[in-house]
């Protein structure tokens, strides 16, 4: 039987939640090295509520301090305008400061390891990862268009530092491929203890999305998938149709199906929570909706974009070209990765 804690919490007081997740998913930190690693997708405002807010990072590194670690490690390897900007990235998010000196780059060193799922042979991982006698995730309660979600599984697609993510996913060329793609990243080293930041949570056309929502919880577990599918009830979605989910629960990750789960707290559904734009609840059709996916594009909104390139630049499919002072996309290239929308300072690019 799996638990998960959902506590009430705001940003002011979410070290009492910490405490209680520390309490019920013990991890013998003393002595050892631990790493924490939140959800930096890209340099952004901690209002924006694009990555996981330093009020909790700093409250679970004070947590730890108190727990006397030989090292305590905070890190993470944002997207694609971040390759060589780690630090920036970080201290733009608010996360240096909360991480008290504990913040390091782990985007320079890394090791290589077997990946298996039939992606690639290998990948490197941030050797701070692969070395951490405990890892403990910190992901950020959103949406996502190629996942429906990124929670806990998908925060360790994190742990791969450069432009390798943007490679892998267009290998993975699907949607329903990325889904399993980020599973067999997730199996690499898998954390023992999450944290999600769901005081303010996003919806709608995540990860990077204007659409917030306050949630005022933070939730806790020691297994992903049965944090996952917790997530997923609380948005009204049923975890069967997570293809993410699904692999987990074959490669023996854990289990999504309710009597697994014991809830410390309560699940209450989200009313009328917003899903990325033409998202399934129920499960219905799930192959053929992550393939629609694959056929959707990218569309630029004139009146927000500053023709700055990023996207032109991070496009890992080389698809994106700027005409007429705005990116185009070449439509038989693109993988719809999202990738330009995550990356867009602007928040201008959307996939339909
Ligand atoms: S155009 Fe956007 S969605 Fe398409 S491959 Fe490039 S980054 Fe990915
Ligand atoms: S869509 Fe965004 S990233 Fe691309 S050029 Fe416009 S502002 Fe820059």
């Amino acid at each position: 039987m799996h638990r998960v804690m959902i506590d009430t919490a705001t940003y002011d007081n979410c070290r009492e939640a910490v405490d209680h997740a520390f309490e019920l998913f013990p991890v013998a930190v003393r002595g050892k090295r631990v790493l924490v690693k939140p959800n930096v997708l890209r340099g952004s405002d901690p209002d924006e509520a694009i990555v996981t807010h330093p009020a909790l990072l700093k409250a679970v590194v004070e947590k730890l301090l108190e727990l006397a670690p030989a090292e305590i490690i905070v890190g993470d390897n944002p997207g694609a305008t971040a390759y060589g900007a780690n630090e920036k990235t970080f201290q733009r998010s608010g996360l240096i400061e909360a991480a008290k000196g504990c913040y390091r780059n782990i985007g320079t060193d890394s090791v290589e390891v077997n990946l298996g799922g039939g992606f690639v042979d290998w990948v490197s991982i941030s050797r701070a990862v692969s070395d951490a006698d405990i890892f403990i995730s910190l992901p950020k309660f959103k949406t996502h268009g190629l996942t429906t979600i990124t929670g806990a599984i998908k925060n360790s697609y994190g742990i791969i530092p450069g432009a390798q993510k943007a490679i892998l996913h267009g290998i993975a060329e699907t949607p329903w491929r990325f889904s399993e793609l980020i599973v067999h990243v997730f199996r690499l080293r898998v954390p023992d203890l999450f944290i999600v930041d769901a005081v303010v949570g996003m919806e709608g056309n995540g990860p990077v999305s204007t659409d917030l929502r306050r949630i005022n919880k933070i939730l806790a577990a020691d297994n992903a998938v049965a944090l996952d599918a917790t997530i997923a009830r609380m948005i009204g979605v049923e975890p069967s149709a997570l293809r993410f989910l699904e692999v987990a629960k074959e490669h023996g990750l854990g289990d999504y199906e309710a009597e697994s789960i014991e809830v410390v707290g309560a699940l209450r559904p989200i009313p009328a929570f917003k899903l990325p734009a033409g998202t399934a609840h129920d499960g219905g059709h799930i192959r053929e909706f992550l393939e629609s996916r694959a056929r959707m594009r990218p569309q630029v909104d004139p009146a927000l974009c500053t023709a700055c390139e990023t996207c032109v630049e991070q496009c890992p499919a080389s698809a994106l070209s700027l005409r007429d002072g705005l990116p185009v996309a070449d439509h038989s290239k693109c993988l719809a990765c999202f990738c330009c929308q995550e990356m867009c300072p602007e928040k201008a690019m959307t996939l339909r």
